[in-house]
C-alpha cells in the first residue's frame, strides 16, 4: 500500500498534521519512534491554542493567570493576566491525546524509528528500525520529528544549528515548595542562564524547574544546580530530562514533495523558547497546504509563505528582545524593571495569549520607548 502522506514524528506538530490530513480523506500514516515518549518540556501553552484546538479540560493541569519575573538582583515583578491564562499540560498525556485524535480521524499509527528515506518513482520509501514494520511508501512527507530531525537530514533541508540545550527537573510538592504551586515564575539571572532564562512551572502534583543555554562553554547541569540552590530546594528531583530547542526557523522548510513542521522546521520563538503553539499551528497550516496541493496541485510553498506572513513579526520582535536584553545582568535588570509597566504587561500578554501583534497607540509606544531608554541608561 502507498499512503498519500507519511508524517514522521508523533509530537504536537505531527499529530495535528496527521489529524487534519485524515479528516480531509487523505490516506495518512503517522510514524512515531516511541508511543510512550515523554518529551522534555515545560508544557506551558497559551489560551488561544487551548481554544483553537479544543483541548479537553482534563488535560489542563493548571490555569495560571499570575506570573512573576525575577531579576539578577532579586527584584520581583508580579504580573496578572486579566483576560486569560497560561495552561499547564503534561506532555506524556497531551501528545498521547493528540495522536489518539489523529487515529480517530483515520490516520494509521506506526511505531518505529525512521532511519532512512529514499526517493522512489514520484514518492518516497521510508525504512524504520522496527523489524516488524515493512518499508513504508508515501507520495509526500511531512517531517515532524523534532529538533534533531532525521527527515531534514535525509531530504537535505538547510541546516539549523542554533539550538538551546535545556534541562528540566521535576520535584514533588513538599510544604517548602507549595508556595510556587499557583504562579509561573521566570528568572532572568546570568547565574541561572547566561543567555536564556530559568523557569518554575507548577503542575498538578509537581514543580517543573528548568534552564537552558545556547552557549556551549557553560555547564548546563551546574547552572541547573545553582538555580535549585537559589530557589532553596533541598529535596531530590524524581525526574531529570533534557533536550534541544531550535531557536531559529530553517532558511527554508518546504520542498516540492515534502515539508517540515514544528521543531523540525525550527519554529520556536527566540527569547521565550515557546514551541508547542507554533508546532500545532504549523502542523495545521502544513497539512492544509498539503491537502490543497494533492487535490488542486497548488504549490507546497504556500504553507511556508502563510506561516511567515502570520508569525515572522513575532519571531523578529522576540529576536530583537533577546539580543537587546539577554546579554548580561545589567541589561536583564533593566528588562525586569520595564516589565513593571502596565502597558508592557498588556502588550506582552495580548501577544502571548493569541499570537496577534496589536500595535499600541503612539502615546503608549512613546512612553514605553522612553522607559526603555531610562532603564537601559540607569541599568535597572
Ligand atoms: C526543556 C524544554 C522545555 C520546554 N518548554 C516549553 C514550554 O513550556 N512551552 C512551549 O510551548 N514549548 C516548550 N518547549 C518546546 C517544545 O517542547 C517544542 O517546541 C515542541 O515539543 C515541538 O513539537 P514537535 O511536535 O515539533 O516536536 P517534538 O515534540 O520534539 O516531537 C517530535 C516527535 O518525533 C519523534 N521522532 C523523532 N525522531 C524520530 C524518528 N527518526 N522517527 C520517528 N519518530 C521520531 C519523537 O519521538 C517525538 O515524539 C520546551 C522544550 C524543552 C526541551
Amino acid at each position: 500500500m502507498r499512503y498519500d502522506v507519511a508524517v514522521i514524528g508523533g509530537g504536537p506538530s505531527g499529530a495535528v498534521a496527521a489529524a487534519v490530513l485524515a479528516k480531509a480523506g487523505i490516506s495518512t500514516v503517522l510514524i512515531e519512534r516511541n508511543l510512550d515518549n515523554v518529551k522534555p518540556c515545560g508544557g506551558a501553552i497559551p489560551l488561544g491554542l487551548i481554544e483553537e484546538f479544543q483541548i479537553p479540560a482534563e488535560l489542563i493541569e493548571k490555569k495560571l493567570s499570575r506570573m512573576r519575573a525575577r531579576s539578577p538582583k532579586g527584584r520581583i515583578i508580579e504580573m496578572h493576566m486579566p483576560n486569560g491564562y497560561v495552561g499547564m499540560v503534561r506532555r506524556e498525556k497531551f501528545d498521547r491525546y493528540l495522536r489518539s485524535e489523529a487515529e480517530r480521524a483515520g490516520a494509521v499509527i506506526v511505531e518505529g524509528l525512521v532511519k532512512s528515506i529514499s526517493h522512489s518513482g514520484d514518492g518516497f520509501v521510508i525504512n524504520t528500525l522496527n523489524d516488524k514494520v515493512a518499508p513504508l511508501r508515501a507520495r509526500k512527507i511531512i517531517g515532524a520529528d523534532g529538533a534533531n530531525s532525521k527527515t531534514a537530514d535525509e531530504l537535505h533541508f538547510p541546516l539549523n544549528e542554533l539550538k538551546v540545550i535545556a534541562m528540566q527537573q521535576r520535584f514533588k510538592y513538599t510544604p517548602a515548595i507549595q508556595k510556587f504551586s499557583d504562579i509561573v515564575e521566570i528568572w532572568f539571572d546570568g547565574e541561572v542562564s547566561p543567555d536564556f532564562y530559568g523557569w518554575i512551572f507548577p503542575k498538578a502534583d509537581h514543580l517543573a524547574i528548568g534552564t537552558g543555554t545556547e552557549d556551549k562553554r557553560h555547564n548546563l547541569k551546574a547552572l541547573q544546580k545553582r538555580f535549585i540552590e537559589k530557589i532553596g530546594i533541598t529535596d531530590a528531583p524524581y525526574l531529570d530530562e533534557a533536550a534541544k530547542i531550535p531557536m531559529k526557523p530553517r532558511k527554508s522548510f518546504t520542498q516540492e514533495k515534502a515539508i517540515l513542521v514544528g521543531d523540525a522546521a525550527g519554529l520556536v520563538t527566540p527569547a521565550n523558547g515557546e514551541g508547542i503553539f507554533f508546532a500545532m499551528r504549523s502542523g495545521k497550516l502544513g497539512a492544509q497546504a498539503m491537502i490543497e496541493h494533492i487535490k488542486n496541485k497548488t504549490p507546497l510553498q504556500n504553507y511556508e509563505k502563510e506561516f511567515r506572513k502570520l508569525y515572522a513579526p513575532i519571531f523578529f520582535g522576540l529576536e530583537v528582545l533577546q539580543a537587546a536584553y539577554y546579554r548580561n545582568d545589567r541589561l536583564r535588570e533593566s528588562f525586569v524593571a520595564i516589565c513593571a509597566d502596565d502597558d508592557v504587561q498588556q502588550i506582552t500578554f495580548d501577544s502571548y495569549l493569541y499570537k496577534k501583534m496589536v500595535p499600541a497607540p503612539w502615546s503608549t509606544q512613546m512612553k514605553i520607548f522612553s522607559k526603555n531608554i531610562y532603564h537601559l541608561i540607569k541599568g535597572c
